[in-house]
């Protein structure tokens, strides 16, 4: 207690007369009587008790008190020792201390000072060769933000690809819709080749989006909504094989959206004649078919919005 009584005198001391004050000096007083047993009176908290013991997701860990960035998820690594163990630190954010019996070296917030814990030396757990023990109620945890995962591209096939296009560019984070060809035999086909039935290949769309502000399942439940995916011979009064209803998928995980989507429809009753199929070369189609309602100033004839999620 009086050590803890000391360093809030000097706290204060540093608060009031340094030049500059140290901005985390209010949050000491916001720290719970435990944080404040552990971080500054450097006390321990009980093995396998704390937040940070088992986690592995990617981010950083951030002093308590002051928020410098101490350990990174990466270093992180399973001890099985009860509390947080990384093999390494932030270069320079950890102030490495011998006890005063020199059993053991003692770590601290080499910003604010805060106890962190102890480091141990050749226990040989990891190639490092270093345990940073760390009590998890000193530490902070800042999931690493999603990162902009750039642009990517989906593919849906639902009749006259002006209307799918036409609807699908309205969503916030779609950056380009083309419309084109995919799934025949031939290579580069003309709308009249397609048109007579011989290549194979559906009116597509490919949608270039943002995933970090649209995200695929979006993208699909639209789809979904603007065409009417129970109809197995073609889209509205256009009939014909390439304007059947089809999800061109290029991963496993658009595969399971779309199915999971289907499934959903399925449970409201709906027979959904959408097929799966995998990904193949996408053949723009003529210039006069982009974005032809915008040009034409007029709207779809055969696509509209029905709400069905
Ligand atoms: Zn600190």
């Amino acid at each position: 207690m009086v050590k803890m009584i000391g360093v809030y005198i000097l706290l204060g001391i540093v608060a009031l007369f340094a030049e500059d004050v140290k901005p985390w000096v209010p949050k000491l007083n916001s720290l719970s009587a435990f944080e404040k047993h552990v971080l500054i009176n450097k006390g321990t908290e009980m093995p396998f008790s704390g937040e940070y013991v088992n986690t592995k997701e990617d981010g950083t860990y951030v002093c308590k008190v002051c928020g410098a960035a101490l350990y990174k998820s990466g270093d992180k690594f399973d001890s099985h020792c009860g509390w947080p163990s990384f093999d390494d630190a932030i270069p320079g954010a950890i102030k490495e201390t011998p006890d005063e019996d020199g059993s053991r070296t003692e770590i601290t917030c080499a910003n604010c000072g805060a106890h962190m814990g102890h480091v141990f030396k050749g226990e040989r757990l990891t190639a490092k060769n270093t345990r940073h023990c760390v009590n998890s109620v000193s530490l902070e945890f800042q999931k690493k933000k999603a990162t902009a995962q750039g642009l990517q591209k989906a593919y849906f096939a639902g009749g006259c690809f002006w209307g799918v296009e036409y609807y699908l560019e309205k969503i916030d984070g779609v950056k380009e819709v083309t419309s084109g060809f995919m799934g025949g035999h031939v290579s580069n086909p003309s709308y009249e080749e397609v048109v007579e039935h011989g290549t194979g290949h559906l009116e597509t769309v490919e949608v270039v989006y943002d995933a970090s502000k649209v995200s695929y399942e979006t993208l699909a439940k639209a789809f979904f909504e603007i065409h009417d995916p129970t109809q197995k011979n073609g889209q509205g009064p256009d009939i014909g094989s390439q304007y059947l209803s089809a999800v061109f998928v290029s991963t496993p995980k658009e595969r399971e959206t779309i199915e999971k989507l289907i499934k959903i429809l399925e449970g409201k009753g709906l027979q959904i004649a959408t097929k799966i199929l995998p990904s193949a070369p996408f053949y723009k189609a003529e210039g006069y078919h982009q974005n032809y309602y915008e040009h034409k100033g007029s709207t779809p004839y055969c696509h509209r919005h029905v709400k069905r999620f």
